[in-house]
């Protein structure tokens, strides 16, 4: 079984070319911006990209479609590359607090 690498799954499913670059692209050039809740999304913004990779890959992958989105490696692969796409946080975000608390 061959192992594909983030190009190619983007070429099985362009939503996550898309996603990649709403992720590149996602500080929106406010006073704060957090990578983090990004991620993880919040409250009513509703899905982080974290919960946007899970819709695209993986077993939890909705929908059917060329099966090596839904392997493990699939996930890995697009999970990793979309989670070091945003940008760094700025401003007063959770983590900088914390950081300055420490
Ligand atoms: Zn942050």
């Amino acid at each position: 079984m061959s192992v594909y690498g983030f190009d190619e799954y983007v070429a099985m499913d362009a939503r996550i070319g898309h996603l990649l670059r709403e992720a590149e692209s996602a500080d929106e050039g406010g006073h704060r911006f957090c990578r983090f809740e990004a991620w993880y999304g919040e409250g009513s913004q509703g899905l982080g990209f974290r919960g946007q990779v899970n819709e695209l890959v993986g077993y939890m992958r909705e929908g059917i479609g060329p099966v090596p989105l839904g392997t493990s490696n699939a996930y890995d692969v697009v999970y990793e590359r979309i989670y070091g796409a945003p940008p760094d946080c700025k401003g007063r975000c959770a983590c900088n607090s914390l950081a300055l608390t420490a």
